[in-house]
C-alpha cells in the first residue's frame, strides 16, 4: 500500500485539450478517494496518468517513494477496473481472475489456488467455471474486482465502478465496494460523476472542474462548506441556493429582507459589497406563518420525495433598487413529510443557526472552520 503523490501534474493532448492542468494532489496511504466532476473536468485522464495509461505532459506522479512518472503500467503496481470491466468473454471466471497473475509468470497450481482464494472472499466461488456472459452485472463487476485484487496492487484504480448497473444494484454494490475496501485498506481511487456516490463511499473527495481542483475534503466538508460556488451548486442531491446579496449596515439584504451575516463572514465583508447567500434546502426551516426575520415568497412546486419534500419558492422582486431591498430569485427548500405546502401558498422560510455561507467572487468567505464542520 502506498500513498499517491502528484506535483504540477498536466495533461495535454495532441491538439491542445489541456485536460489537466498544474494539479498538485496528494492521496493518502489506505484512503479511498474519489475524483468527482462534470463530464469532460479530467477524471477519467487523471486516473489514466496515476495507472500510466496516459503520459502526463507536465508535472510528476509518485507511488509511495517511487517516481513512476514515465514508468510502464505494467511496472506501477496499480490495478486498474475499466467501466466495461474488460473481462475476457472466452474465458472462465477462474481463468479472468487468473490472467494477471499467468503474465506475471506465477506457476499453474499457485495461479489457480490463489483465483480460489479471491473468488470465495468476493463471493464467486460457485461461478468459477461460468463465463462472463452468463453473469449478471454485479457478478462481473466481482469478477473485475477480484481480478484487480489477485495480484495485490499497491493501488486500486476504478472508473466509473458501478455505472454499469441497476439502481438497487448499484446500492448493493455500494455497500459491498466500501466494505471491501476498509477490510484490503488498499490505496483506492475512484471515478465517479455522480456526487451522491461519491458522498457514500469516499473518505474524500477532490471536485474537479476544467483539469483542475476546486475542493479535495471529506465528504462532511464539501457539503457542508463548499469552497465556492462550484462544488456548492455540484455537491447536493439539490443544489445549494445561492442569493445574490448587498452587505448593508452589517448586515445581509436578500430579496427584501434583512438577514444576519452568516457567523464565518463576520468580519470579512465590508458595507456596499455585493455578495452570494448560500443555504442548502435541507439546512431551511419553512413555515406557513410569518415569521420575523425570514425570507418570503410564494409557492411554486412542491415536489414529494418520500419522507419529505422540495419545496420551490418564488421570492419577490423588490419594487426599486434602493440599498436593502436586494434581487429577488427563486429558492428551494426540504419540508418533512406531512408538512407540504400547496403551490400558491405563501410561505416563510428561515436558515437553521451556523447554517448559512457566503461567498464573494464565487469563493467562500471566511476561513474554513473545522469547529463548524464537525457540527
Ligand atoms: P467523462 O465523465 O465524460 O468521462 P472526464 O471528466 O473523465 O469526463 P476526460 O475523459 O478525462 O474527462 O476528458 C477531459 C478532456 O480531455 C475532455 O475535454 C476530453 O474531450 C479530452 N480528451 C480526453 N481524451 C482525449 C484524447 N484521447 N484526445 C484528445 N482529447 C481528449
Amino acid at each position: 500500500m502506498a500513498a499517491i503523490t502528484m506535483s504540477g501534474l498536466t495533461k495535454v493532448y495532441p491538439g491542445g485539450v489541456r485536460a489537466l492542468d498544474a494539479l498538485d494532489l496528494t492521496i493518502a496511504d489506505g484512503e479511498f478517494f474519489a475524483l468527482l466532476g462534470p463530464s469532460g473536468c479530467g477524471k477519467t485522464t487523471l486516473l489514466r496518468t496515476i495507472a500510466g495509461l496516459e503520459v502526463a505532459t507536465g508535472g510528476t506522479v509518485a507511488i509511495g517513494e517511487r517516481d513512476v512518472t514515465t514508468l510502464q503500467p505494467g511496472r506501477r503496481d496499480v490495478a486498474m477496473v475499466f467501466q466495461d470491466y474488460a473481462l475476457f468473454p472466452h474465458m472462465s471466471v477462474r481463468d479472468n481472475i487468473a490472467y494477471p497473475l499467468r503474465i506475471k509468470k506465477v506457476g499453474r497450481s499457485a495461479r489457480a489456488a490463489k483465483a480460489t482464494e479471491t473468488a470465495e472472499e468476493l463471493g464467486l466461488a460457485a461461478l468459477l467455471e461460468r463465463r462472463p456472459g452468463q453473469l449478471s452485472g454485479g457478478q462481473q463487476q466481482r469478477v473485475a474486482l477480484a481480478r484487480a485484487m489477485a495480484c495485490h496492487p499497491q493501488v486500486f484504480l476504478l472508473d466509473e465502478p458501478l455505472s454499469n448497473l441497476d439502481a438497487r444494484m448499484r446500492l448493493e454494490a455500494r455497500t459491498f465496494l466500501k466494505r471491501l475496501q476498509r477490510e484490503l485498506g488498499v490505496t483506492t481511487v475512484f471515478v465517479t460523476h455522480d456526487q451522491s456516490e461519491a458522498l457514500a463511499l469516499a473518505d474524500r473527495i477532490a471536485v474537479m472542474e476544467g483539469g483542475r481542483i476546486r475542493q479535495v475534503g471529506t465528504p462532511v466538508e464539501v457539503f457542508r462548506r463548499p469552497a465556492n460556488t462550484f462544488v456548492a451548486g455540484f455537491i447536493g442531491s439539490t443544489p445549494m441556493n445561492l442569493l445574490d446579496a448587498e452587505v448593508v449596515n452589517g448586515r445581509l439584504a436578500v430579496a427584501g429582507v434583512r438577514l444576519d451575516l452568516p457567523e464565518s463572514a463576520h468580519g470579512q465583508v465590508a458595507d456596499g459589497e455585493s455578495v452570494v447567500y448560500g443555504v442548502r434546502p435541507e439546512y431551511l426551516d419553512y413555515s406557513a406563518a410569518p415569521v420575523e426575520g425570514a425570507l418570503s415568497g410564494r409557492v411554486v412546486v412542491v415536489e414529494h420525495l418520500g419522507s419529505h419534500s422540495l419545496v420551490s419558492l418564488d421570492l419577490p422582486v423588490p419594487d426599486g433598487d434602493g440599498p436593502g431591498e436586494g434581487p429577488g430569485g427563486g429558492l428551494q427548500v426540504v419540508v418533512p413529510e406531512g408538512e407540504e405546502p400547496a403551490p400558491g401558498d405563501t410561505g416563510w422560510v428561515r436558515p437553521r443557526p451556523g447554517r448559512a455561507l457566503l461567498y464573494r467572487d464565487g469563493e467562500l468567505v471566511g476561513a474554513p472552520s473545522p469547529a463548524a464542520v464537525a457540527a
